[in-house]
């Protein structure tokens, strides 16, 4: 059985007085919440007040992006080792990295590693454009991405966690049918299986992410290879989010 997941991706949203009330709330609102892991990933100038705010609740602190060096003259930069303590999870291959900052999937790779060497959770984010969904290139870019992130990796790590986000779906409103984000995501687990093992990709949690909200998580939910969330716009709302937290512990409870 694996344990689904749900990633708050606040994205550059939140004034610091938003950010302490939301993060209050859902410490409070999910501190009965069982069966399901929550993380949430503020805008990084809040780390410290998430970290101390969240200490010993149900909720971890995540990151939305790290540089793969160590330390160095990188103006602007925060690397993974840095991270630790403050955070458990650390966003990679986000589609908003990928297509407004330009990062390539060697990029993805390099930070993939940085995060595993620290110590951290990554969440590897995958999806096609609405451009190559239509050209039939989906399972294509799936692969391709995931490919080019694991590359050199002789084992799966076990607290790696792959985001299915289509990107037409990402702020738009427009969620994947159940079906299609089945499908998606049933297929990232057999990439998987076939360059590591079965029976570790069969314990890959992989989320769907793309306009989820209270309203279509629970369709989403009954999807057998979908194991969670990752969440933007939703995730800002304290009510939403919780309701989509318990809605999955609910839909995947044995
Ligand atoms: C995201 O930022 O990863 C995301 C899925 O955003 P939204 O839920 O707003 O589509």
């Amino acid at each position: 059985m694996r344990t689904p997941i749900v990633g708050g991706n606040w994205k550059m949203h939140t004034t610091r007085a938003e950010a302490l009330a939301l993060l209050v709330a859902l410490r409070d609102g999910l501190a009965d919440l069982g069966g399901v892991e929550v993380a949430v990933f503020p805008p990084a100038p809040w780390l410290g007040d998430a970290s101390n705010i969240l200490e010993g609740s149900n909720v971890a602190v995540g990151v939305q992006n790290v540089y793969w060096e160590p330390r160095g003259a990188f103006t602007g930069e925060q690397s993974a080792a840095m991270l630790v303590g403050a955070a458990r999870h650390v966003l990679v291959g986000h589609s908003e990295r990928r297509h407004v900052f330009g990062e390539t999937d060697a990029d993805v790779s390099r930070k993939l590693r940085s995060i595993l060497d620290a110590g951290l959770h990554p969440v590897l984010a995958v999806g096609e454009l609405q451009e190559e969904r239509d050209a039939g290139a989906t399972m294509d870019v799936l692969r391709r991405q995931l490919d080019g992130a694991l590359t050199g990796l002789d084992e799966l790590p076990t607290t790696l966690v792959v985001a299915y986000e289509p990107v037409w779906a990402i702020g738009t409103g427009r969620t994947a049918t159940p079906e299609a984000a089945q499908e998606a995501c049933a297929a990232v687990r057999s990439m998987v299986a076939e360059r590591f093992e079965a029976a570790a990709a069969s314990g890959l949690r992989v989320q769907y992410g793309g306009s989820v909200t209270p309203q279509n998580i629970e369709v989403l939910a009954a999807q057998p290879d979908i194991d969670g969330a990752l969440v933007g716009g939703a995730s800002l709302n304290a009510e939403a989010f919780i309701a989509i937290c318990r809605a999955l512990a609910a839909a995947k409870r044995i």
